[in-house]
């Protein structure tokens, strides 16, 4: 519990109707998509920039942890509150400041809907490309701290290249501005790129200035099935060795296509059918058949069962939807997901897929793994029953031996899903101890009380 001069502080800053520390609120902020809840000290709904940097001072001045939250739908606890720490929910800070379209950008505020910059900048032509599965609720706030991505990443790329600049404050109530307005610019560090993914341990992010693109005119989607994960790999890595780049190359494994069943969308798969491919291409109307037939080639080979062309747009938003359920889906084959979001280069896809193969032999639960294949990045969950024991530990063996291998390819712990509170205790596998201790350095820079995020993306030290 806050003591009652700290609550009445934040309340002459913030107003009346913007800290809440009642038994109901804290418990609706007491977690995100994490199976873990924490209860914080109370929950903050700033209205502005202003906002934040009076309670970032108040917060600062009592060393209270203050916790950044979006839409709470992480899956890696970033947003997981902090034992009588501060959340700051960025939901009443959701307006669009600007929208630039002769300048091709949009100024919008941390608590706007992701898919809702892509819907109003269509309106004038254009498209915001990032685009998380979790789109039509997460918040921008959220994707620019994670640095989010979805199927479009493989042609456009992650939300970090979507930015232009920044406003945001810092650990000890100061305004930060990075960035510019313009498509080039080059003065001073580049702390655009540093707060994107930083996961809320470096500066609330309280404005963002996002790039906007030309919207693609037509975009069409061909749907293959294989025989074999690794066949439908091995098409992945065809397709990437040549010029035409699609704007989706999803898979989805044996027990992800059994997970998508009841929706209806792989009622018509062919016989034998192990993994599946979705490969989308975006342009001109002249030019797209072009790309879908140079594709076509490239992911012919054996083992593919079939190549549906043609296919739809209403089939290709039902086969969108089952992929995007994918996610909750799984959780048919039991109660707990460990959520791993693992990157390998596309060259080593095939490979990797195969140890995925051994592994799901060698462990007792299942093993499910889809994703945005173009990238090399497989979302791989391990399935268990957080009940049993022995289940559990076997997990954590079997994590350790994946993110070993990931790593021996030259792989990455995560694609776009974060470090949170989840995978910090693996992060030293992956980022040398002179390089950490910099990156510890620069958060003391920014955040010298140590109280944004606290226990999130860092191992123990
Ligand atoms: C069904 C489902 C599908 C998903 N698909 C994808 C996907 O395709 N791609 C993908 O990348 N992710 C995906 N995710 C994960 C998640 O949606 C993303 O990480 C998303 O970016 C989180 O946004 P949010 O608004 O929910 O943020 P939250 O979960 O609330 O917070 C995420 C992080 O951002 C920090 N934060 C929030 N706002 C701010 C701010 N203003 N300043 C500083 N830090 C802040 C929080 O402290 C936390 O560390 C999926 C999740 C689900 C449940």
């Amino acid at each position: 519990m806050l003591p009652p001069d700290i609550i009445r502080a934040l309340t002459d800053a913030l107003g009346p109707d913007r800290v809440f520390a009642d038994p109901e609120t804290l418990a609706l902020y007491s977690s995100d998509e994490t199976p873990k809840q924490v209860t914080p000290a109370a929950v903050l709904f700033p209205a502005g920039h202003e906002h934040v940097v009076a309670l970032m001072k108040i917060a600062f001045a009592h060393k209270l942890p203050v916790v950044p939250r979006g839409a709470g739908s992480g899956n890696v606890g970033g947003a997981l509150p902090v034992k009588n720490g501060l959340v700051v929910s960025f939901e009443c800070m959701n307006r669009v400041l600007e929208f630039d379209p002769a300048n091709r950008l949009m100024v919008v505020q941390p608590g706007v809907v992701t898919a809702d910059i892509d819907q109003l900048a269509r309106t004038r032509g254009l498209f915001y490309a990032p685009d998380p599965g979790s789109g039509a609720y997460s918040r921008i706030g959220g994707n620019l701290a994670m640095n989010a991505a979805g199927p479009r990443a493989i042609k456009y790329g992650v939300t970090r290249d979507f930015v232009l600049g920044l406003k945001a404050v810092t650990g000890d109530g100061r305004t930060v501005v990075t960035g510019c307005r313009t498509s080039k610019g080059v003065t001073g560090y580049d702390f655009t790129r540093l707060l994107v993914g930083s996961e809320g341990t470096l500066a609330l992010v309280t404005e963002a200035t996002l790039k906007l693109l030309p919207a693609p005119e037509t975009v069409a989607t061909l749907r293959l099935c294989f025989n074999s994960n690794r066949a439908a790999c091995e098409a992945v890595e065809r397709v990437m060795s040549q010029a035409v780049l699609p704007c989706a190359l999803e898979i989805m494994d044996r027990r992800s296509i059994e997970a998508i069943r009841p929706t209806g969308a792989a009622d018509d798969l062919p016989f034998g059918t192990e993994a599946l491919l979705m490969v989308e291409a975006d342009g001109p109307v002249r030019d797209v058949p072009h790309q879908i037939a140079a594709l076509k080639e490239a992911l012919k080979g054996e083992g593919l069962l079939e190549v549906r062309e043609g296919v739809t747009r209403e089939e290709a938003q039902a086969l969108w939807a089952a992929r995007k359920s994918l996610s909750f889906a799984v959780k048919q084959y039991a109660p707990l997901k460990i959520n791993e979001d693992v990157v390998v280069p596309v060259s080593k896809l095939a490979d990797f897929i195969d140890f995925l193969d051994n592994l799901g032999h060698r462990y007792p639960f299942p093993i499910v793994s889809f994703g945005h294949a173009g990238n090399g990045n497989l979302h791989v969950n391990l399935m268990v029953h957080p009940d049993n024991a022995e289940e559990m530990a076997q997990a954590r063996t079997c994590l350790n031996e994946l993110f070993s291998t990931v790593l021996s390819y030259g792989g990455t712990l995560s694609g776009e899903h974060g470090i949170g509170t989840e995978k910090r205790a693996y992060v030293g596998m992956e980022i040398d101890p002179d390089t950490l201790a910099l990156m510890r350095a620069v958060k003391k820079q920014f955040d010298p009380a140590s109280i944004l995020n606290p226990g999130k993306l860092f191992p123990d030290e």
